[in-house]
């Protein structure tokens, strides 16, 4: 389907700007591999300006500042932002499925979930303006103490591609409502439903510099947004190299940071599960999104009992899911986001055929789909731990299975991993359930599900896989800082 891209430029201070050396990256359409688009691509010189952009803005005249504005102000702002966002579903959802690949229907389902995250994030800074000041109980009688909750100031906010508009909204709303300013560095990957949310900032006149957006590489834009002596956290999700690229360059200035990175979840299944639904939970866990979901629940640990039926239920499953464009009546998956992404999944998969492991089912292009990033939802057996295809995220459709005979050593097979973001357990036994839910070394459980996520709850992971909690009130934390106020209140002499 063709839809026209809007042609944007960066968003710096309320409007927009071209990049100061005019770079711009082209927008590959995953399903045909066209050119779309482009996007401008920020630099060094375009984080000068968008930082001078967000002080600015937190610092503005006494009064007139966005973090000195209470709570009710701001949740006015990110409810319009709401509002818009809704208004503007049906396009931006479209947008996203042709930036990103995603299936129409999915990101639709993204878009909703951005506007609720921003009327989330508004009702939580209402709330905040009661929260100040709350008393501490101290041992003295002659000091009276209390707390206010303060933004942390100018915050730097680099996401990944896979929920491009999402993952970067997970971020904005709880900054913004904490009275943060930021500057948002998407994906380079997929940036285009972000540059409309500037256009949503301006059309609901949200005041310059609260937000800016600077589309551009990680190199190149990321870096030196990280960097920025002015930037006073960094709030990243992406690969786990990276977020040791950023915490190296947050430590030389000790600012703080927190990371949302990669994944290699387990899912367990027991005996005991009904076999169909538990195959498709485990179909969905691992291929929704392409598995291009940092909490995808990649390694099936199944019990050998089962083994034999469960997988020949799953590779059924797995044949009926509809691969095609992304807005094409009733596609489950569609292509994969880049070219690099694709070639980096078959040869995650060729490498396991070469370690030895089985390719049970999938394992290449669909026949049926002679151009795009497309890759068949892929089950991998006769896996060891020591493989690659164990060890490693691939951040693509692609399943890797173990068998267990006892409880102790799912658990070890679980755990068995750098990684400690998500992990699912089926079982009928929820006594089972739960002593495993506590053994798993991970930030989600899922209980006789896998990746269902709500921005009321805690996000995000151990390990490798990153600190800091994103959405809840855990997610508005990561943007304020918390001063003691200790006063003397006695005519006695100290
Ligand atoms: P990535 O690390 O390549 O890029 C993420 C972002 O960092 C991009 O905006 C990129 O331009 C920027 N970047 C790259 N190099 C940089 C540098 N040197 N300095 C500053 N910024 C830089 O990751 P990706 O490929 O975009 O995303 C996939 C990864 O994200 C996977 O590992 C996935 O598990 C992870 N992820 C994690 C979560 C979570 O909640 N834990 C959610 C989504 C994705």
């Amino acid at each position: 389907m063709a839809i026209p891209i809007p042609s944007r430029q960066l968003f710096i201070d309320g409007q927009w700007k071209q990049p100061v050396l005019s770079k711009r990256i082209p927008i590959i359409n995953p399903s045909t591999e066209q050119t779309i688009g482009y996007i401008p691509a920020a630099t060094a010189e375009d984080v000068e300006l968008a930082v001078d952009a967000a002080r600015k803005a937190f610092f503005r005249d006494k009064g007139k500042d966005w973090a000195a504005a209470s709570g009710a102000v701001r949740a006015k702002y990110l409810r319009s932002i709401a509002a818009k966002i809704t208004e503007r579903k049906s396009e931006l959802a479209k947008l996203e499925a042709i930036d990103s690949g995603k299936p129409l229907d999915e990101a639709a389902w993204d878009i909703d979930d951005v506007a609720g995250c921003f009327d989330y994030y508004a009702d939580l800074a209402e709330g905040l303006d009661a929260k100040q000041k709350a008393p501490v109980s101290l041992p003295m009688e002659n000091f009276k103490s209390y707390v206010l909750k303060e933004p942390l100031g100018v915050v730097a906010l680099i996401t990944p591609w896979n929920y491009p508009l999402l993952m970067a909204v997970w971020k904005v709303a709880p900054a913004l409502a904490a009275g943060c300013t930021a500057i948002l560095k998407p994906s380079e990957l997929a940036s285009v439903t972000c540059l409309e949310l500037a256009e949503v900032c301006r059309e609901v006149g949200l005041p310059p510099g609260v937000l800016n957006i600077l589309t551009g590489l990680g190199p190149e834009a990321g870096a030196p947004l990280a960097s920025h002596p002015h930037v006073n956290k960094i709030a990243f999700t992406g690969s786990s190299l990276t977020g040791s690229k950023i915490m190296t360059s947050a430590a030389q200035q000790v600012k703080p940071v927190s990371l949302e990175l990669g994944g290699k979840s387990p899912i367990v299944v027991f005996e005991d599960v009904d076999l169909d639904k538990a195959a498709e939970w485990t179909a969905f866990g691992c291929f929704w999104t392409n598995g291009q979901i940092c909490s995808a629940t990649s390694r099936l640990i199944l019990h050998e009992s089962i083994a034999a039926e469960f997988l020949s239920k799953l590779v059924n499953w797995t044949k009926n899911i509809k691969i095609s464009d992304p807005f094409e009546e009733g596609c489950r998956l569609g292509p994969v986001v880049s070219e690099g992404q694709y070639e980096k999944i078959l040869k995650f998969i060729s490498t396991a055929n070469s370690e030895g492991a089985t390719i049970l089912s999938g394992g290449a292009r669909p026949e049926h789909l002679k151009k795009g990033f497309f890759v068949q939802p892929t089950i991998i057996t006769d896996v060891t731990t020591s493989m690659q295809i164990w060890r490693e995220e691939v951040f693509g459709p692609v399943l890797c299975v173990k068998t267990f005979s006892t409880e102790d050593e799912a658990i070890e097979l679980a755990n068995d991993t750098h990684y400690g973001l998500g992990a699912a357990v089926l079982s009928n036994d929820l006594e089972r359930c739960d002593r495993i839910s506590k053994a798993f070394q991970a930030g989600i459980v899922w209980i006789n599900c896998s990746q269902p996520c709500f921005c009321q709850a805690p996000w995000g992971g151990n390990k490798r896989s990153g600190f800091g909690r994103e959405l809840g009130e855990w997610g508005l934390e990561n943007y304020l800082s918390v001063k003691q106020v200790t006063q003397y209140v006695s005519d006695e002499p100290w």
